[in-house]
């Protein structure tokens, strides 16, 4: 059975970790300590039983792909596995000390990816054993709902990294577009300043939270408005992401909107803080302005 290690057992390191193990592979998950990484684990158990409810998933098999995750105290085991995908917090020098660390037991033919929104795959290469086994993975959020990777090979990866993971986000049911390593790739490219917008109309009083989002739903027909789409990929991580934006192009188009800047130290960071935009302590989300 082919092992899969998780680096960050966060939203999006939770979601691969199902989805990995939903598909017959073992996983391996880490965070910042073993409580971090089984907190992880129980938060999957509750996602696949949320399917089992719903009549999407066999009780026998959810807990078949539970038994597959194997939540870690320490990277060591991680010289079993044969891709270590990182899904860590969304800054450079978290994930630099993830690869030095977990790089030591990476093995020889095993390849090391990110699923880094937004931070160049060619620079974060260099920290990592062998930047020809380096390359960005970028799942969606929910992982499990979402059915798109983008794949993207930084300048030194080479063309045998691109083929085998191409071939594992096949294997995990996902489609591939395969990307340049530009700054946000595609989608968060044409995402994320959109999202951004629509804190700077927030914060100029051009119209209410409620409003904006209604607008946007009804108007442009999308699922979500921003700022909901906003408060549920995170905040801190819509702040790293345009301003990985703004200092890679230095263009001013991609300036943060203070409002967002904020939010985010306030600790106001979306729903996995229980505040964003709107206040998720209740059974349905509130607008906070
Ligand atoms: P999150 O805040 O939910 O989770 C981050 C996890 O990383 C936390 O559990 C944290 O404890 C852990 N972590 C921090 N430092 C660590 C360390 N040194 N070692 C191991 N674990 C550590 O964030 P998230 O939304 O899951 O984002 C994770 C990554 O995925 C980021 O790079 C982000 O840009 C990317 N991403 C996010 C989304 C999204 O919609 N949220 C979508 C695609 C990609």
């Amino acid at each position: 059975m082919i092992t899969i290690g998780v680096i960050g057992a966060g939203q999006m390191g939770s979601g691969i970790a199902q989805v990995v193990a939903q598909h017959g592979m073992k996983v391996l998950l880490s965070d910042i300590d073993l409580a971090a990484a089984e907190k992880g684990k129980a938060g999957i158990d509750k996602a696949l039983a949320k399917l089992v409810g719903r009549g999407k998933l066999e009780a026998a098999d959810a807990e078949a792909a539970l038994s597959r995750i194997d939540p870690l105290a320490d990277l060591a085991p991680m010289a079993d596995a044969a891709f270590i995908i990182e899904a860590a917090t969304e800054r450079a020098d978290i994930k630099r000390g993830i690869f030095e660390a977990a790089g030591k037991f990476l093995a020889s033919d095993a390849i090391m990816a990110s699923n880094t929104s937004s931070i160049p795959i060619t620079r974060m290469a260099n920290w990592t054993p062998d930047p020809a086994r380096f390359i960005g993975l970028h799942f969606f959020n929910p992982v499990p709902v979402m059915g798109l990777i983008e794949v993207i090979p930084g300048l030194a990866t080479a063309p045998d990294t691109v083929a085998r993971t191409r071939e594992l986000a096949r294997n995990l049911g996902k489609e591939v577009v395969e990307v340049q390593d530009e700054p946000g790739f595609v989608v968060n490219r044409i995402l994320v300043p959109m999202l951004n917008e629509a804190v700077f109309v927030l914060g100029q009083g051009t119209a209410s939270i409620e409003d904006i989002d209604k607008g946007c739903r009804i108007g442009l027909n999308h699922p979500m408005g921003p700022l909901e789409l906003a408060d549920f990929v995170g905040l801190d991580t819509c702040l790293e992401i345009i301003r990985v934006l703004y200092e890679t192009t230095g263009d001013s188009k991609y300036r943060p909107a203070p409002l967002l800047v904020k939010y985010v130290e306030a600790g106001w960071v979306g729903r996995k803080a229980g505040r964003g935009f709107y206040d998720y302590s209740g059974e349905v989300p509130v607008p906070t302005r």
